[in-house]
């Protein structure tokens, strides 16, 4: 059993080192937890656990807490992948619900599994999610100062690989922040969080350079084809270099390797693996 989260970025224009405790200790906390719950569920069921306990802490850009786009909404994406089925769901640009990770583990048993906006809100709604506002008091100033036009990112994700030996991934986003309205985000395409027998990936960092290179896939199929997982990761963020991308992924192969990456300082994260790590 392994288990690894990341909360996004540490935000290099941030110097505040209380911010930047508090994010480890909830990481460490909610890892502990998540591989606690591991030990009774499956991989799928844990990463959504996870990254909803992910989504309800406000340190971080998913579920309360999220950025705000430049029209002063806040709109939720987030995806999950089932590696023993290959079957992907999410959520993209939903608004006024507390966590799209529940919605997307709700749309997995569906035909049409990745719905967006008003459609995504109906469903949820249809399904009994309340409604709910995402927004801060911190993030309401922040955008009314145009604070977080600075890169203040922090996505949340989940890779579980249970007692079975199935692997999971799940990926929440607020976005980037000031961005223009609807734009979609890398969390819920197959750029951005992938899973199947062999690994699962969840990424963070700028969207577009994560869709750019088409990261989280490329991960899992170079591991599926017989790289190690440091392997294909490092080589995939190699590729990154030639459009300066940036991106930090978690992930697990089928193996037990538990690895992350990132391609600028500093991805926050932790892993549980019998033992409890949490670095940035
Ligand atoms: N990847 C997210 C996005 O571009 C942002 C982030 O990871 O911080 O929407």
């Amino acid at each position: 059993m392994k288990l690894i989260i990341h909360g996004g970025f540490f935000s290099e224009s941030s110097t505040n080192q209380e911010t930047k405790k508090a994010k480890q200790d909830a990481l460490s906390q909610i890892v502990t937890f998540g591989y606690e719950y591991l030990k009774s569920h499956t991989a799928l069921e844990t990463v959504v656990y996870t990254v909803s306990l992910l989504e309800d802490n406000d340190l971080f850009n998913a579920g309360i807490g999220s950025q705000i786009q430049s029209d002063g909404k806040v709109r939720l994406s987030a995806s999950l992948m089932d590696g023993k089925t290959e079957k992907f769901s999410g959520v993209i640009n939903i608004e006024d619900v507390k966590n799209p990770v529940e919605i997307a583990k709700n749309l997995l048993n569906y035909d049409d599994r990745v719905l967006s906006g008003e459609g995504a809100q109906l469903f949820a709604r249809n399904k009994g999610f309340e409604y709910f506002n995402p927004i801060t008091k911190q993030r309401q100033s922040e955008y009314e100062a145009k604070l977080n036009q600075q890169n203040n990112k922090g996505t949340v994700g989940c890779v579980a690989l249970d007692d079975s030996g199935n692997l999971a991934a799940a990926t929440s986003t607020g976005g980037k922040g000031f961005e223009i309205p609807c734009r979609v985000s890398d969390s819920a395409t197959v750029a951005g969080n992938y899973a199947n027998q062999y690994a699962g990936i969840s990424c963070t960092g700028v969207g577009e350079d994560i869709v750019s290179g088409a990261l989280a896939a490329k991960i899992v199929t170079r591991v599926t084809d017989g790289f190690t997982l440091k392997a294909a990761t490092d080589k995939s963020f190699a590729e990154l270099k030639s459009f300066d991308g940036f991106a930090g992924v978690v992930g697990i192969s089928a193996e037990g390797e538990i690895y992350h990456c990132d391609s600028h300082p500093y991805m926050v994260w932790a892993s549980f693996d019998l033992n409890l790590q949490v670095f940035s």
